[in-house]
C-alpha cells in the first residue's frame, strides 16, 4: 500500500507539471454517436413513440438528419408498409419546404395529404389502400389529379398511433427514416419509446429496414448526452464524483474508438456490456451531470493514440497486462497495483462457484468442443499476476485446452473473472494402514509407508491395498472427501476481464482523496489527458 501511494503522488507530481489539458483536433471525432437499441434478433416489427410537444421526422444518413415535416400528434407508431400498399402520388419536390407549403394548402382545401420520400424526391402523398383499383380510383376523382404507387417491400410508414392515419412513407432504402421532438433543432430534447428498452431518451431514432419485416431501432444521439446515461449504468451514480468523472472520460474514450464498430447493423455501439450498459435517462444524479460537463471532451491519449480504455468492475490486488486477456500487449495496459481496491468487502470481489461434471459436458458440446463427457480440468498456467492463462478440459474422448480470456468466457457461470484455481470436488485420501515396528503399532498413510519388495527394496504403494495376517485379510480403499467427486471448485478473485481501470479500485482512490487525472493516469500507463472539443 505504502509502495502504491508513493508511486502516486510521483505520477502527481509529474502530470501536474507537465499535463494541462492541451486541445487536439475535434473534427475527427463525431458529434453524435448512433446506439444501436433493437437489432438483430432483438429487432421489432413496430415502434411506438411518444412526445408532448409534437414530432419532426424525416430521412436519415446515419450522420445527417434531413426533416420532412413536423407535426403535433403526439403518439405515433413506426412500422413497415404493408405489403402490397397503394398510396396516390400528387406532386414531387426538390425540397421540404414547397413540398410542405404544398401539403398545408392542399389539407386545407379538405383533401388529406401527407408526405413521402419516394424515387428520391419529396413527394406528396394521399390514401392508403391494399389494392391498386381503388388507389386509380381515388386518383382519377380526387379534387387534384394524381397517380397510383404502390410502394417497396423495404418501405417505412409513420402513422398515428390511436387513428391509424398515415403521416409518412419513406420509400429510399438507402436512408433511415428519422424520429425526432418537434423541437429537433435541440439535439437533448426528449422521446420516449416502447419495447424492452422502453422509457425516454435524448437525441433522435432511425428507424431502418435490414431484414425480413422486423425494424432495426438507433439512438442518434450527442456524444455528451449519451455519457449521462452510460456514467448512471457503469457506476452507481451515487459513487464519489471522482470516481464518476473517471469513468466519464473512460466511456468517451471507449465510445470514440468504436465509432462504426456495429457497422453491420447500422450502428457505432449497442447498448449492452458488448460495448457499455446505456439506456434511458432515468436514474442520472446530479454528480453523474457534473462528471460528464466538467470533463466535456476530455479524452485519454498515448503519444497521438486515442487510448482503448478498457475497464471492468473488480481486479483484485493487481490488474493485467492485456496480453494475458487478449493476446496483443499494449504499452498504456500494463499491470499495475490496485490495492485500493478492497475486494473482499464488494459484491463477487471473492468468490466460490460450482460447475458439475455434466454442466461441463454440456457447455462443452454446446460450444461445438466434443470431447466426450469431461472429466477433469486443470489449470495449466498462470499469467505473473495470477490469473489462468491456459486451461485444460479434458474429457473421455480428447482434451481442449483454452487460452488466455478465454479460460474465463469458457465456463463463465462459474467464473466471474480469471483470476482463479480449480479442483476436482472431493479430495482424495490414501487409506490409513497399520503398521508395526519396535516402538509398537502406528495409523499411518498408505502414501507415507513403503513395503519391501522380494528383492528387500522399499517401495511405495498406492490405491487399494490388500493386507493379510496371516489369518484375515483387509482391503483398504482410498476415500474421497471433502465435496462431490462430479463437481469442479472454481475460486476466485475480481469481476470481469481485469484489464485497465478497476471501477471499485477507482472508487477507492477517489475516496482517499485522489482526482480523476491521477486515477486514470494510474489504471493507464503512460496516457495523458487531451481536451478534444
Ligand atoms: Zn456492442
Amino acid at each position: 500500500m505504502k509502495r502504491f501511494i508513493g508511486i502516486c503522488i510521483l505520477i502527481t507530481l509529474i502530470f501536474t507539471l507537465s499535463l494541462c489539458p492541451t486541445t487536439v483536433n475535434a473534427a475527427q471525432y463525431p458529434d453524435t454517436l448512433r446506439v444501436g437499441i433493437y437489432y438483430g434478433s432483438a429487432a421489432v416489427t413496430a415502434v411506438d413513440f411518444k412526445s408532448s410537444e409534437g414530432f419532426s421526422f424525416g430521412a436519415s444518413s446515419g450522420k445527417d438528419y434531413f426533416p420532412f415535416r413536423t407535426v403535433s400528434n403526439t403518439n405515433i407508431t413506426v412500422t413497415k408498409s404493408p405489403v402490397c400498399a397503394y398510396h396516390v402520388l400528387y406532386e414531387s419536390y426538390n425540397n421540404a419546404e414547397e413540398m410542405n407549403s404544398r401539403i398545408d394548402a392542399l389539407n386545407s382545401s379538405g383533401m388529406s395529404v401527407f408526405p413521402a420520400f419516394y424515387n428520391s424526391a419529396y413527394c406528396v402523398f394521399g390514401g392508403n389502400f391494399s389494392n391498386q383499383n381503388d388507389a386509380l380510383w381515388e386518383a382519377e376523382n380526387s379534387p387534384v389529379k394524381g397517380t397510383p404507387v404502390a410502394v417497396s417491400a423495404t418501405a417505412l410508414q409513420i402513422k398515428d398511433s390511436s387513428n391509424g392515419q398515415v403521416l409518412f412513407i419513406m420509400d429510399i432504402p438507402s436512408y433511415g427514416l428519422a424520429v425526432y421532438n418537434a423541437n429537433y433543432h435541440n439535439p437533448d430534447a426528449l422521446l420516449t419509446i416502447s419495447g424492452s428498452a422502453s422509457g425516454t431518451y435524448r437525441g433522435g431514432f432511425e428507424c431502418k429496414s435490414l431484414s425480413g419485416d422486423s425494424l432495426t431501432l438507433v439512438n442518434i444521439v450527442p456524444v455528451e448526452s449519451y455519457l449521462y446515461s452510460v456514467v448512471c449504468r457503469e457506476m452507481s451514480p451515487s459513487w464519489h464524483v471522482e470516481a464518476l468523472k473517471v469513468q466519464a472520460v473512460c466511456a468517451r474514450n471507449f465510445a470514440l474508438s468504436r465509432i462504426n464498430y456495429h457497422k453491420q447493423n447500422g450502428f457505432d455501439v449497442c447498448r449492452t456490456v458488448c460495448c457499455q450498459a446505456y439506456s434511458t435517462t432515468a436514474d442520472q444524479s446530479k454528480n453523474v451531470h457534473t462528471a460528464v460537463d466538467e470533463t466535456r471532451g476530455e479524452l485519454l491519449f498515448y503519444g497521438s493514440d486515442l487510448v482503448q480504455a478498457v475497464y471492468s468492475s473488480s481486479m483484485g490486488s493487481t490488474t493485467e497486462s492485456v496480453e494475458y486477456v487478449w493476446g496483443t500487449p499494449f504499452p498504456y495496459l500494463v499491470s499495475v497495483d490496485n490495492s485500493y481496491e478492497d475486494t473482499a468487502n464488494i459484491n463477487n470481489g471473492i468468490w466460490t462457484k460450482k460447475l458439475t461434471k455434466s454442466r461441463a459436458t454440456e457447455i462443452m458440446n454446446s460450444r461445438g468442443y466434443n470431447i466426450g463427457n469431461v472429466t477433469d480440468i486443470i489449470a495449466l498456467e498462470y499469467s505473473p499476476n495470477g490469473r489462468v492463462i491456459k486451461l485444460c478440459v479434458k474429457g473421455t474422448n480428447g482434451e481442449k485446452i483454452f487460452e488466455r480470456e478465454s479460460c474465463r468466457t469458457i465456463f463463465s457461470e462459474a467464473t466471474y473473472s480469471q483470476k482463479y484455481t480449480v479442483s476436482a470436488g472431493g479430495i482424495t485420501t490414501p487409506p490409513i494402514v497399520s503398521v508395526a515396528d519396535s516402538n509398537g503399532t502406528k495409523s499411518l498413510s498408505l502414501s507415507s509407508v513403503a513395503v519391501l519388495s522380494g528383492n528387500n527394496h522399499p517401495e511405495s504403494v498406492s490405491g487399494t491395498v490388500v493386507a493379510t495376517d496371516g489369518k484375515a485379510t483387509t482391503t483398504h480403499r482410498p476415500t474421497t472427501s471433502g465435496g462431490d467427486p462430479d463437481t469442479f471448485v472454481f475460486s476466485g478473485e475480481g469481476w470481469g476481464h481485469g484489464v485497465g481501470m478497476s471501477q471499485y479500485g477507482a472508487k477507492a482512490m477517489a475516496e482517499a482523496g485522489f482526482g480523476y487525472q491521477d486515477i486514470l493516469k494510474h489504471y493507464y500507463t503512460g496516457t495523458n489527458i487531451q481536451k478534444a472539443y
